[in-house]
């Protein structure tokens, strides 16, 4: 219990050093060896990214200030959640804990790219017309409102232990701009790697603007989910460098890489052909 308190007490601290070294290594990384020419500037990029990423942060403290982890202590507190029925060792509620919250991460990436009105707010995550370390981050509030109110449903069902929910956080958090890093791996390395982790290249085939390839590789931290559940593409049709990143229809740099334009794409438009019910069984265009 002391261990948790002291956790609750250093976990901005935990948080930020995380964000700030791995953000630093893959943007450092990106800069020296990029795996694509980015379209639009990076300091545009960028500025309206992170600028996106500063909105949400805020906007999370306000509404939400006891955050994931404060619904974990309250419900550990309580001895609410299936982890609390039957108390297990430690280290083996943690493991379950961290995969269980990946697996709905999972279900809920499906579920975004298949109900109409959640691909709008999704749309804003690929929409984007390059790939690097800040497209991990970028989604719109609506979205990140939405996902935060999955995850502490899903905290109060689970149960899962303060340290768990932190961890999972970080991983997620380290996870997101290390396979949306800009950056190439050696191809043996990426291929075993992708058994345990999702990889740049792995990601990046679900950023393509082929519908068949956008709806692959939905898994952010564990890749297992994709192998199970059949939505695994091992590369995309062009290849990394040939393949085009974004959504069809949606390319003005004015629109989808600037904050203003990014706040309105989810109500732009028509979901004409991509989202689940929407679809041109034949032939079509998505968007
Ligand atoms: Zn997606
Ligand atoms: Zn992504």
């Amino acid at each position: 219990m002391d261990w948790n308190n002291w956790l609750l007490d250093h976990e901005v601290a935990i948080r930020l050093g995380f964000f700030f070294s791995v953000f630093a290594a893959i943007a450092a990384w990106e800069i020296r060896s990029p795996r694509r020419v980015l379209t639009v500037s990076k300091a545009q990029r960028w500025f309206n990214n992170i600028g996106l990423v500063f909105l949400n942060t805020v906007l999370l403290r306000l509404l939400f200030p006891a955050a994931a982890v404060g619904v974990a202590a309250v419900a550990s507190a309580n001895g609410w959640g299936l982890l609390n029925i039957q108390p297990l060792p430690l280290p083996v509620a943690v493991v379950i804990a961290v995969v269980v919250l990946d697996f709905v991460i999972y279900l809920q990436h499906v579920m975004v790219h298949a109900i109409p009105a959640l691909w709008r707010l999704h749309r804003v995550h690929h929409a984007d017309l390059d790939y690097d370390v800040t497209t991990g981050a970028r989604f719109h509030p609506l979205e990140i409102i939405l996902s935060m109110l999955i995850k502490f449903a899903t905290i109060l069902v689970l149960g899962p232990p303060v340290v768990a929910v932190i961890l999972f956080e970080v991983i997620l958090n380290a996870t997101a701009m290390f396979n949306h890093g800009n950056i190439r791996l050696p191809t043996n390395v990426d291929r075993v790697l992708r058994w345990f982790l999702v990889t740049p290249d792995m990601h990046r085939v679900h950023h393509s603007v082929e519908d068949d390839e956008a709806n692959s590789n939905f898994g952010f931290s564990l890749p297992w989910w994709d192998r199970l559940f059949g939505t695994y593409r091992d590369q995309p049709r062009g290849g990394h460098e040939g393949m085009t990143i974004g959504i069809h229809h949606y390319r003005d740099a004015a629109q989808v890489d600037r904050l203003p334009g990014m706040l309105r794409l989810p109500f732009v438009g028509k979901i004409s052909s991509y989202a689940i019910n929407r679809r041109q069984w034949s032939k079509g265009d998505a968007e």
